[in-house]
């Protein structure tokens, strides 16, 4: 095992198997999966008989879902330490699978959360058994017109709007909007978990609303597979609610509450950016990797690259950036699971951080590939499309920035 994947803790005897399960698997599905479908049309990536159904087939038939979940449902607990070693591994084969999978467990682990009987029964519990690759879920929060906006506020609190709205009708809440072309597994998804604001008869500010919607109810209707530069394993597309009927008890209502009174930790119930962080290590340690290989192969002056002193340089400092983004990625994830205060602070500053570097290491990758690196089939490319995403999806970073600093300004140090 390479030197740079042990600092930090020791991993026990359970760690290190695990560890070498998932990256197993990453190796031989995940990543050829990816690379296979970052060549088709996005419409061919969601094609009947494409390769993208019989991978998910393979990743619910690993029983990942159960990560997480209520035990008495048949969920398994794993430490923050081990999720982050899944995290890690299944993005060092393919970030466009640890967002599918990351989006698709959103709907399920809220439905569990809340504990409603029957979406438990309709929703939760058919996931858990799926082994082919059926029940896929997403996260419908952004919609044309709030996309910055909707992570700003969705971290300081419910200070929030959408133009999705609900309007109450006896037992039922109606919906009608529409959400982002950027909703990933927006076009294949089976349930949706999304946010709403809910219409009052005051005509004061609406509070905001969080419900699972079935994708197959009446109303509901999906828009073309998006086509972007990279993460083109993973499919996005918009999802349009044409007065969709969700039971009230269905509805968790967050009461709207001004942005100021959200302490640091506040708000980020739904803030998945520290397993980001998480996963944009694997991602760049995947493309350090490529290249430190690709560097001892390549012979240039006579001598393999590694032996040019400033490619060796070059790599020092890649190994470096990899390090230092997956210790702190590490210490947030521990950090998170005992400390309310600072979560989210900590959580976008962790997705900041491991982005970034992905993608100085991702382009420092393709230079030192030098022409090779920018051809079509080698991993290093797709890496560097890859790590473009990741400075955007789940909020650009300058807004995660902006979220988070007022409550660090007034509450930190604490
Ligand atoms: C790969 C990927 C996966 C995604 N998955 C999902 C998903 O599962 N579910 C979902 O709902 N969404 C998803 N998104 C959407 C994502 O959250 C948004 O793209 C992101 O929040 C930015 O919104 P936007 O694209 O509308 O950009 P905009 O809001 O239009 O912002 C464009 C730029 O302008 C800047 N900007 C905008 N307003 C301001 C301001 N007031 N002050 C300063 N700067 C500003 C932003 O920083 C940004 O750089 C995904 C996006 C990507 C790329």
């Amino acid at each position: 095992m390479a030197l740079y994947e042990d600092l930090g803790p020791p991993l026990s005897e359970e760690d290190i198997a695990l560890k070498e399960n998932m990256h197993r698997f990453a190796k031989e599905v995940l990543r050829p999966s990816a690379l296979a479908l970052d060549r088709l049309s996005p419409d061919d990536v969601v094609a009947d008989g494409s390769l993208y159904w019989d991978t998910w087939r393979q990743i619910q038939d690993l029983g990942m879902q159960n990560r997480g979940m209520p035990p008495e449902l048949g969920g398994i607990s794993l430490t923050p330490l081990q999720n982050a070693i899944i995290m890690e591994e299944i993005s060092w084969g393919s970030i466009d699978w640890a967002v599918a999978f990351g989006a698709s467990s959103m709907p399920y682990l809220f439905a569990a959360m809340i504990g409603n009987k029957r979406l438990v029964e309709e929703a939760v519990v058919p996931y858990l058994e799926d082994r082919k690759g059926e029940y896929i879920g997403c996260w419908a929060i952004t919609e044309p017109a709030r996309g910055y906006d909707v992570m700003l506020t969705g971290v300081k609190g419910s200070g929030i709007s959408f133009d999705t709205r609900a309007r109450r009708d006896g037992d039922t809440w109606v919906i009608r909007g529409q959400k982002a072309a950027w909703v990933s597994n927006g076009t294949v998804a089976k349930h949706a978990l999304t946010f709403v604001s809910l219409e009052n008869d005051e005509g004061s500010e609406p509070d905001v609303g969080v419900t699972v919607v079935a994708l197959d109810s009446p109303g509901v209707s999906k828009g073309k597979p998006l086509d972007k530069l990279g993460q083109r394993a993973l499919n996005q597309g918009e999802v349009y609610f044409d007065d969709v009927v969700v039971p009230a008890d269905q509805m968790l209502v967050i009461p709207r509450r001004p942005p100021t009174e959200t302490a640091l930790g506040q708000g980020v119930a739904f803030n998945p950016n520290a397993a980001l962080g998480v996963a944009f290590v694997g991602l760049a340690r995947a493309a350090l990797e490529e290249t430190l290989e690709y560097c001892k192969q390549r012979v240039q002056g006579g001598k393999p690259l590694v032996e040019h002193q400033l490619v060796q340089r070059k790599l020092f400092d890649m190994v470096t950036k990899v390090e230092t983004a997956r210790a702190y990625a590490r210490a947030v994830s521990l950090y998170n699971s005992t400390h309310p205060l600072g979560m989210g602070f900590y959580s976008n500053a962790s997705k900041i951080y491991a982005t970034e570097v992905a993608l100085e290491v991702a382009s420092e990758g393709v230079q030192l590939h030098g022409g090779m690196g920018l051809s079509k089939g080698m991993l290093i490319e797709k890496l560097f499309r890859d790590a473009r995403a990741g400075l955007i999806e789940d909020g650009a970073n300058d807004s995660l920035a902006l979220a988070a600093a007022p409550a660090m300004i007034r509450d930190y140090p604490y």
